[in-house]
């Protein structure tokens, strides 16, 4: 019998198959078998082992030593040093990696807090193309305990209301609640919203890519609570190894009787189909979503009447985040009063951010609701690059709100954003330092808007137009103070009056960078003559080229 002594993981996600980390698995494989331990090392794929920007990144366990930056020329060291000699390469060595209940990441080098992972649990730890390796680390606990304690659609629905999980898409709305407003009827559809658009956001794409099988048990969850027998994940067509992660997963839960008609011998039934998106940031809105899912042109409907009763064909339907559906089996397994212990009294729970820009940690972490963005930033992020000061962050996507200095010590959490006009949105996190400028940063904001808005609704068709001309005029040196005041005015009415919240959005970004930044732009307006940066132009912005 083989006896394994030691398994060496390896990240595989797109970040890491560019640093090239297929290349580094075939030499790994190579030098094992050319060194004889073939027979005690196994080498194992897994999703992302973060941090982003240090290339290729392995872990050795049981050491629980992890390598970053690795190259094919690191391999023979790594092999006849570590997996052989047992002494590990210090000079690739950046931090011991660990995993229960809640995983605790260990902090290093400029990085001083525990991440506290939740959803994250398995990322990173298991081969996500293994669904024994999912299995051995609580994949399916959830849904054999609602099988062998009987708990009723009911009684799942209301562990998840107690729980007080919010939808982790943006808005927070309260999930079971969501899930009681379901109209009764024979047909339901569950729908996953995996169409993460957002510049800076690939949070839900790194939880597939790591665990999809927690995706799939907390859909089959959702869909037993609400009464529905046919779910659909809508995902990004660019997310080609997610796409392909889930299809393997949905496969291997099929042939497992985890999925299909009578789940593990039970009453349960539940289907799964993924259903590709061509890119259009405006699909991300639920009902937009329906549509392209009808074979439709993704456009926002006319709410109410609201999904809940005439969504996907017709039928009542609830659309959930990848984050907020990849919640459920841990609190089905723990319970409610569980994931109260994290988090905070209104907002339980953790929130997975990616953050990135000046930073000198980007990448992917799990912390509790609530832990303050100052500590995101120094004490998870490592702090500024470079030993500059910070300046501003961009929280929430481009549809969030800036948060300056003087803010920075807000609780990360639905309830006290909502001081600051702000929103964890898609749980992006930009971080720029002193040199950054916040016009250019409005400048690529608004052009994000203008591409993605639909044109079905004229006070975000003209309006993103609108203040897209100002920002140019703003930024070229050609503004005055007035187009402050019109910035906002402008923005204030698609608020009032656009169909869906692409349109709405823009005055969150806006109203926060002329508040907090207004002698900025003072000194913008000012000036007749500031040098002009040459910006990509689109084919709309060359068609409306602004005099
Ligand atoms: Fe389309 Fe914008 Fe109107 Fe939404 S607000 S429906 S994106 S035009």
């Amino acid at each position: 019998m083989r006896h394994i002594r030691s398994h060496v993981l390896i990240g595989i996600d797109a970040n890491s198959l560019l640093a090239g980390a297929k290349a580094v698995e075939e030499a790994l494989i190579k030098e094992v078998a050319s060194q004889g331990l073939e027979e005690e090392i196994q080498i194992v794929e897994t999703g992302t082992l973060g941090p982003i920007g240090q290339g290729v990144i392995i872990v050795v366990y049981p050491d629980g030593v992890t390598y970053a930056n690795v190259t094919v020329n690191d391999v023979p060291e790594i092999v006849s040093e570590h997996l052989l000699k047992g002494r590990p390469v210090k000079r690739l060595q950046i931090l011991p990696a660990p995993p229960e209940k809640v995983v605790k990441i260990k902090p290093t080098g400029l990085v001083r807090r525990p991440q506290t992972r939740v959803v994250l649990k398995n990322c990173g730890v298991i081969d996500p193309e293994s669904l024994e390796e999912a299995i051995a680390a609580g994949a399916y606990q959830g849904l054999t305990k609602v099988i062998e304690e009987q708990i009723s659609p009911e009684g799942v629905m209301d562990e998840v209301i107690r729980s007080g999980l919010q939808g982790r898409g943006g808005a927070g709305f309260p999930t079971g609640r969501k899930w009681s407003f379901t109209a009764p009827g024979p047909v339901k559809y569950l729908i996953c919203n995996a169409d993460e658009g957002e510049p800076g956001t690939f949070k839900d794409r790194l939880i597939l890519e790591g665990d999809p099988h927690r995706l799939i048990e907390g859909m089959i969850l959702a869909g037993y609570a609400i009464g529905a027998k046919k779910g659909y994940i809508y995902i990004r067509g660019e997310y080609a190894l997610s796409i392909d992660r889930l299809n393997k997963a949905i496969q291997q839960a099929y042939k497992e009787g985890l999925l299909g008609e009578n789940i593990l011998g039970s009453d349960i039934s539940f289907d799964l189909e993924i259903k590709k998106g061509a890119g259009a940031y405006v699909c991300g809105e639920e009902t937009a979503l329906i549509e392209s899912i009808e074979g439709k042109r993704g456009q926002p409907r006319l709410k109410p009447p609201y999904p809940g009763s005439f969504g996907l064909w017709g039928k009542p339907t609830v659309v959930n985040n990848v984050e907020t559906l990849s919640n459920i089996p841990p609190i089905i397994v723990n319970g409610a009063d569980w994931y109260h212990t994290l988090g905070t009294p209104k907002c339980p729970g953790t929130k997975v951010y990616t953050i990135l820009g000046h930073i000198e940690t980007p990448g992917l972490i799990e912390v509790e609701m609530g832990t303050p963005l100052r500590d995101i930033i120094y004490e998870y992020g490592g702090g500024i690059r470079d030993g500059k000061k910070f300046k501003v962050a961009l929280i929430g996507g481009a549809a969030g709100a800036f948060i300056d200095e003087s803010r920075l010590d807000v609780k990360m959490d639905f309830e006290s954003l909502r001081e600051y006009a702000a929103v964890l949105g898609s749980g992006a996190i930009l971080v720029l330092d002193e040199s950054s400028s916040i016009i250019e940063l409005l400048y690529s904001i608004l052009a994000f808007f203008q591409h993605e808005s639909c044109g079905q609704c004229t006070p975000c068709r003209s309006g993103t137009h609108a203040l897209m001309t100002i920002i140019k005029r703003i930024h070229n040196g050609e503004g005055t103070k007035v187009d402050l005041d019109l910035l906002i005015e402008v923005a204030e009415v698609m608020r009032e009056t656009s169909l869906c919240p692409l349109g709405q959005s823009p005055i969150m970004p806006i109203k926060s960078a002329v508040e907090y930044f207004r002698d900025e732009f003072l000194r913008a307006v000012s000036t007749p003559q500031n040098s002009v940066t040459e910006h990509p132009t689109t084919q709309e912005e060359k068609a409306h080229q602004i005099k």
